[in-house]
């Protein structure tokens, strides 16, 4: 096999979401799935050796997966001509290793191609790279994303981001739209204040936390992405926090 991959093997097209879902879960590095709008499966074309018989098998090698960008300054972030239903991110990417150099830059590309079609009103993606595991969003701007800086400086572009209000080694991630639903604010000076004046009152117990959570995790409400159905909270952080209560009355 060449070094490069042989793009005339690689196809693209959409795939189930449970396909896509237990890819990622068990591939890629979160091994967490996520919102998604629609997945796209990356197949390599296997050809049959045979003297009679032609054709190939296609072998499901990879996914990308588009989610809605759920921040409210996604669209604004980039142009102010823009709004969140012109605006796409790309959530997942997995592909097994082994095909060739540029297969993440040339499906990226067929992606978008693919988007265009299925999403007319899509005019930008949006991807977010995660340098907590060394992720700098190369690959991305050698696909002609543009880079639009360090999210931790500005924590309003990126919509899943989380924080912790402990410091290494127990750290205690609470995801953004947890963030916003209690403190009403993403912008990281705001949060420092509120969390400063309030801390003493925010944490419940940890026996309490304990006793919600089991509740939760036989809960019949609980999705798998661990929100609640009823109220939406995602309970790993909802129930740590003191004030705060189950939509069932079952805590
Ligand atoms: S908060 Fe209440 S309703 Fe929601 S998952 Fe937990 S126990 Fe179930």
């Amino acid at each position: 096999m060449s070094e490069y991959c042989d793009t005339s093997l690689i196809y693209l097209q959409s795939v189930n979401k449970n396909v896509a879902k237990t890819l990622i879960e068990k591939n890629h590095y979160t091994h967490k799935w996520t919102l998604c709008t629609i997945a796209y499966g990356i197949y390599y074309k296997d050809y049959i050796e045979s003297s009679f018989f032609g054709g190939y098998n296609s072998k499901l090698i990879g996914v990308l997966v588009y989610g809605q960008s759920v921040g409210r300054s996604a669209g604004t972030s980039i142009s102010p001509l823009l709004n969140n239903d012109n605006v796409m991110e790309l959530t997942r990417l997995w592909i097994e290793d082994g095909y060739g150099k540029n297969i993440e830059s040339y499906c990226i590309a067929e992606s978008f191609r693919l988007l265009n079609v299925d999403f007319p009103n899509i005019k930008c993606v949006l991807s977010y790279a995660d340098n907590e595991v060394g992720h700098a969003g190369t690959i991305y701007q050698a696909t002609g994303f543009l880079y639009q800086g360090d999210i931790y400086v500005d924590l309003a572009k990126m919509p899943n981001y989380s924080i912790s209000l402990n410091g290494p080694p127990n750290y205690d991630w609470i995801h953004s739209r947890s963030v916003y639903s209690r403190w009403k604010t993403h912008s990281v000076d705001k949060l420092k204040e509120r969390l400063a004046s309030a801390r003493q009152g925010i944490l419940a117990d940890q026996e309490t936390a304990v006793k919600r959570i089991t509740i939760c995790n036989t809960c019949d409400q609980l999705t798998s992405l661990r929100n609640c159905r009823k109220c939406g909270c995602f309970v790993d952080a909802k129930t740590k926090l003191l004030d705060t209560s189950c939509p069932l009355n079952k805590w």
